[in-house]
């Protein structure tokens, strides 16, 4: 079985395990309820034909109707798709979201092809999936590989089909010009930015705390962005970026060298311009701005210390080598099951606490609900209301599972803990005849 599925599955039967459970429930939770694979042909710009592998994974809906991201990637096959559809099930039901879990992706890597194209293959994935999903039967969002920009040609794409030109609700994520909620494209890194601030705030003790960031795509630059909002805050919080990395490579920022006086806000607006206008850091440390950046081996990345390790790059980047080596206080689960088993049986030995994805990066999902119900009632919210209701939304997730047992240790189980609890006790109530 594929390494990530096994996470799933572990990190469930752990969450089982705290929670007094019939047997059919493991069983309910550890298969999806649709399985959805599909070959489809795209006649690309240049006349060329090609077979794309794409894949719809429903599993579960017992809370509302199945929701979850796309994913644009040629690493993405059946098990991978399984592992993160299961992640959604147990993030919305979390959250207190009427939402069940559900992903999807197409195997292919979107780099190496231009936005027609994109476009092409992505109309095509949604003629393929037309009757698995709907408004209240299965609603898609972004996730690695895509964007607002592929979610608007979604809708467009379900409207033409069925004979539509309103149908907003069928997809989360949309530009806001088509629909999209202010605030969702930010919205994951922010969730995991307010609990930065939060639980930085609550349990430690610095005035300012040094960072470590993987991946520096939708996730990784909306958590900087963040940053700087605290720290332009007149508050004594304050965070500095050490350590950042992306595909192309592993970098340090070396404070007060090469005559350089530069400060923690500016560090980070130069690294966000750097990459919004690049997308990508590759160079970054030969670009003419004097930013103090060395490129490093990822060795000396993972070992150099911090106080915080953010991972929000792809999944089990930190196995049993990178969890011995890591030094810092706290992690921030950014992407989806970034740890390994062992690493994590390892970070708990050395007393670092996992603030767990499925809670940390759980923001996006959030706004996407905001998103669907704005697109229901044909309502805009302004930006502030988004904002005020996701911080408290996140706070209060925090709250209601650190309360569990006051052990920040021990959040991921409580998470599990809570939200299987959750969707047995409507499986209990909906379907009698089963307990
Ligand atoms: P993205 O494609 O925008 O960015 C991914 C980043 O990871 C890029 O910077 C890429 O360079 C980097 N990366 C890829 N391989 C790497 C490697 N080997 N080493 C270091 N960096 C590497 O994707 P994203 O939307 O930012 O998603 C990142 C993670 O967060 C994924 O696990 C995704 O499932 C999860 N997530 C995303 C959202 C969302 O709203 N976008 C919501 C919840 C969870």
């Amino acid at each position: 079985m594929n390494k990530f599925l096994e996470l799933f599955q572990t990190q469930l039967n752990n969450g089982l395990l705290q929670s007094n459970m019939p047997d059919v429930m493991k069983d309910i939770l550890n298969k999806p309820i649709n399985e959805i694979i599909f070959n489809f042909p795209v006649k690309l710009t240049d006349t060329s034909i090609k077979m794309f592998k794409g894949y719809r994974i429903q599993h579960n809906n017992i809370l509302g109707p199945y929701k979850g991201g796309l994913r644009y990637h040629e690493d993405v096959h059946l098990d991978e798709v399984k592992a993160l559809a299961s992640l959604m099930s147990i993030k919305c039901a979390l959250q207190d979201l009427p939402f069940g879990g559900a992903k999807g992706g197409i195997k292919f890597n979107p780099r190496l092809y231009g936005q027609k194209d994109l476009e092409l293959i992505t109309r095509e994935y949604t003629r393929s999936i037309n009757k698995f999903i709907g408004l209240n039967i299965d609603i898609p969002a972004p996730d690695v590989g895509t964007n607002s920009h592929t979610m608007d040609w979604i809708m467009d794409e379900y409207n033409i089909i069925n004979n539509s030109n309103h149908i907003k609700s069928i997809i989360t994520g949309k530009s806001p010009e088509c629909g999209g909620s202010l605030g969702r494209k930010q919205a994951t890194g922010r969730g995991i930015g307010i609990l930065i601030e939060h639980i930085m705030d609550k349990f430690f003790t610095e005035s300012i705390y040094s960072l470590k960031l993987e991946g520096f795509g939708n996730v990784g630059s909306h958590v900087l962005d963040y940053i700087n909002i605290i720290n332009k805050k007149d508050t004594s919080l304050n965070f500095r970026i050490d350590y950042i990395c992306d595909h192309t490579g592993c970098y340090k920022i070396c404070y007060g060298e090469n005559n350089t006086n530069i400060d923690n806000i500016e560090v980070i607006d130069y690294l966000l311009t750097y990459q919004y206008v690049n997308n990508s850091l590759s160079c970054i440390e030969q670009s003419e701005f004097s930013l103090p950046i060395q490129k490093i081996s990822r060795d000396e990345y993972i070992q150099g210390k911090t106080n915080i390790f953010i991972p929000a790059a792809l999944e089990l980047s930190i196995q049993e080598k990178e969890a011995n080596d890591l030094q810092c206080d706290i992690i921030f689960e950014g992407s989806n099951g970034p740890i390994s088993d062992k690493a994590e049986e390892i970070l708990k030995e050395k007393k670092i606490p996992i603030i767990p994805d499925i809670m940390c990066n759980s923001g996006g999902v959030v706004v996407s609900y905001f998103e669907w119900l704005q697109n229901r009632s044909n309502e805009v919210w302004l930006l502030n209301t988004v904002y005020h209701k996701l911080d408290k939304q996140m706070i209060n997730c925090f709250e209601k599972i650190y309360n569990m047992d006051h052990d920040l240790l021990n959040l991921r189980n409580h998470c599990y803990k809570y939200s299987i609890e959750k969707i047995y006790n409507v499986y209990k109530l909906r379907k009698t005849n089963l307990f």
